[in-house]
C-alpha cells in the first residue's frame, strides 16, 4: 500500500486508535512472523551520538564497517563527521552536510550534542523544502507534548535553549516556537538507531514509524540497517489489527514501565500486560517470599554495585568484578529468577565487559547462561535480541574453537568439560540460519549468519563430516555445555 510518502513500503495505515492513543498504525492485510510492517529506505532525520562520530560512518551509519570497509576519512570541510568513501560522503553531502558543515567550521572546536545536531539538519531540510508536503503533514501531527513540557522545568529550559541555538546557527525563518515544537517532537518520537548488531549509535527519526503506538504487549519490533528502518512483525497480525512496538525495555517488573512511560512519554500505558499488574513472569520469584526485606537488601546491594561498576573512574577488573558481586547478591538470595530485572542486564553489562577486556572464555560462560537459561524466557524465538546474543555466543564459541588461550586465573576452566566447540559452533549457526525466515533480524545481520554457517559448514565437510547427520554426537556436546552451564550458575 503506497503511503504517499517517499521510500515508504508499508501494510499499514494510519487511524484513529481507541482508548486516548491519538493516531496509530492499522494493519491493512494479514502479516506474518518476520514479515516488513513498515520499511523506510531514508530517515527525517538520523544522526550519531558524539562519541560514535570518530568511529562510525554519517554517511551508511556503519553498515559498509560491518561488511569489513577501509578506514574512515573525516570531512576535509569540518572535520567533524568521518565517512567509508566517496558515494557515503556524497550522499550525506546531498542529504544535509553541505549545509551543516559551513555552521560546524564556525563552530569549532566545539561539537553539538546529538539532538541538536538533528534539530539542525530538520530545520535547514525544511528550509530548503527537502521534505515532502506529506512527510511534514504527518511529522506536524506528532506529539509534543509541550504543556506538559512546560511543567517539567528542566526539559522546558533544554527545549528552548537547544532551539534558541539552532535558530542562531541555521539564520532560519522559522519561528523560534515552531522550532521548539520541532525539538520537543524529536524528544518525544525518536528512537535509538542502533547498528545491525543492535549496539546503540545514535539518534533516528521518521515521522510514519512513529506513527506506532507503544505496548507492553508489542506485535512488532524495530530494527536498523545502515540508514533503513525495519518494523517487522514478532506475531502473526491479522487485517485491522493495531501495530505496537515497545519505546521501552518491557523485561522489567509492572511498576518500573510504568513509572518511565509516564516520566518520559506522558502516559499510563493500558496493555494487556500492565492490566495484569504484578501478576506476571516479569514480577515473579521462584517461589513465594514471606519476608521481602532480603530481596529489597539483595536487589539494593545489586543496583550500588551496578552503579560502582559504571563509574567513570573504575578500571576494566573493577567493573567486572563488581558485576560478578552484583550477580552473587541476587543468586544468594535463593529466590531470584535468572530472567527478572536486574538479574538478566547485570549479565548483559557483564558480557559486554568481558568482551571489552578480552576475558573471551568467561565471556563465553555468561553467553551460554544467557543463551540457554535467560533468553528464551525473556524473547519469543523471532526476536532479534535473542538472535544478536546467540550470534555473540557463536562468535566466542570460534574464537576458542580456533585455540583461544585461556586465563590460568579463571575460576572455571573451560577445557575441563572437554568440549568440542567446533560442534557447538555448527549448531548455534545452524539453528539460527534455520530461524532466519521467521527472524525479526535485519538483511545484514541474516547476510552474516549465512556466510558464516556457510563457511563453517563447509570447514566440516572439507573433513567428511556432516554434522547435520550426527545428531548423537551434537547432543552429546550439547550436553556437556549444559553441565558446564548449571557448574558455573551453581557457583554464582
Ligand atoms: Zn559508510
Ligand atoms: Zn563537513
Ligand atoms: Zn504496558
Amino acid at each position: 500500500m503506497s503511503t504517499s510518502l517517499p521510500s515508504v513500503t508499508t501494510r499499514t495505515e494510519p487511524r484513529s486508535a481507541p482508548d486516548g492513543m491519538g493516531n496509530g498504525l492499522f494493519a491493512t492485510s494479514d502479516i506474518k512472523v518476520g514479515e516488513d510492517v513498515v520499511h523506510a529506505a531514508v530517515p527525517f532525520v538520523a544522526v550519531l551520538d558524539s562519541p560514535r562520530l570518530e568511529d562510525t560512518c554519517s554517511g551508511c551509519f556503519g553498515k559498509k564497517q560491518m561488511e569489513g570497509g577501509a578506514d574512515l576519512k573525516a570531512c576535509t570541510g569540518c572535520r567533524v563527521v568521518k565517512y567509508c568513501d566517496r558515494p557515503c560522503q556524497s550522499k550525506d553531502w546531498k542529504f544535509a552536510h553541505s549545509m551543516e558543515c559551513p555552521i560546524f567550521q564556525k563552530l569549532k572546536p566545539m561539537v553539538l550534542p546529538n539532538n541538536a545536531r538533528a534539530l539542525l539538519r530538520m530545520v535547514l531540510r525544511t528550509g530548503r523544502g527537502k521534505y515532502s508536503p506529506r512527510e511534514l503533514e504527518i511529522f506536524n501531527g506528532l506529539e509534543t507534548h509541550m504543556s506538559q513540557i512546560q511543567e517539567i522545568q528542566a526539559q522546558f529550559d533544554r527545549v528552548n535553549l537547544t532551539a534558541k541555538a539552532v535558530k542562531e546557527y541555521s539564520q532560519s525563518d522559522m519561528t523560534h516556537d515552531d522550532i521548539a515544537a520541532y525539538a520537543a517532537r524529536l524528544d518525544l518520537n525518536s528512537f535509538n538507531l542502533t547498528t545491525a548488531l543492535y549496539d546503540r549509535i545514535g539518534l533516528y527519526l521518521h515521522p510514519y514509524a512513529s506513527l506506532i503506538n507503544h505496548s507492553c504487549d508489542y506485535n512488532a519490533t524495530v530494527g536498523f540497517d545502515g540508514e533503513e528502518i525495519f518494523v517487522k512483525a514478532i506475531r502473526p497480525i491479522k487485517k485491522n489489527e493495531q501495530i505496537f512496538v515497545s519505546y521501552i525495555d518491557t523485561t522489567t517488573p509492572n511498576e518500573v514501565r510504568r513509572k518511565e512511560l509516564i516520566e518520559r512519554y506522558f502516559f499510563d500505558c493500558q496493555c494487556p500486560k500492565c492490566a495484569k499488574g504484578k501478576d506476571t513472569p516479569e514480577d515473579r520469584f521462584s517461589k513465594p517470599v514471606e519476608d521481602t526485606s532480603v530481596l529489597e537488601e539483595a536487589e539494593r546491594q545489586a543496583l550500588e554495585l551496578m552503579q560502582s561498576a559504571s563509574a567513570s573512574d573504575a578500571k576494566p577488573d573493577e567493573t567486572i568484578a563488581c558485576l560478578e558481586s552484583a550477580l552473587h547478591a541476587l543468586h544468594k538470595s535463593s529466590v531470584w529468577p535468572l530472567t527478572r530485572q536486574p538479574y538478566a542486564s547485570i549479565r548483559d553489562q557483564l558480557i559486554v565487559s568481558l568482551l571489552a577486556g578480552d576475558k573471551f572464555h568467561k565471556a563465553f560462560i555468561q553467553a551460554a547462561i544467557r543463551y540457554l537459561r535467560v533468553d528464551p524466557e525473556l524473547y519469543s524465538p523471532a526476536h532479534p535480541i535473542r538472535h544478536i546474543h546467540a550470534w555473540i555466543l557463536a562468535k566466542l564459541a570460534i574464537y576458542i574453537s580456533q585455540g583461544g588461550e585461556p586465563s590460568p586465573r579463571d575460576p572455571i576452566q573451560l577445557q575441563d568439560f572437554g568440549i568440542n566447540f567446533h560442534y557447538i559452533l555448527w549448531y548455534i549457526l545452524a539453528d539460527l540460519a534455520s530461524r532466519q525466515p521467521e527472524s525479526c533480524t535485519v538483511p545484514s545481520f541474516k547476510k552474516l549468519v549465512g556466510a558464516n554457517f556457510a563457511q563453517v559448514h563447509n570447514e566440516f565437510k572439507s573433513h567428511g563430516i556432516d554434522p547435520s547427520t550426527q545428531k548423537a554426537v551434537v547432543s552429546a556436546e550439547w550436553r556437556k555445555l549444559e553441565r558446564l552451564v548449571q557448574y558455573a550458575l551453581d557457583r554464582e
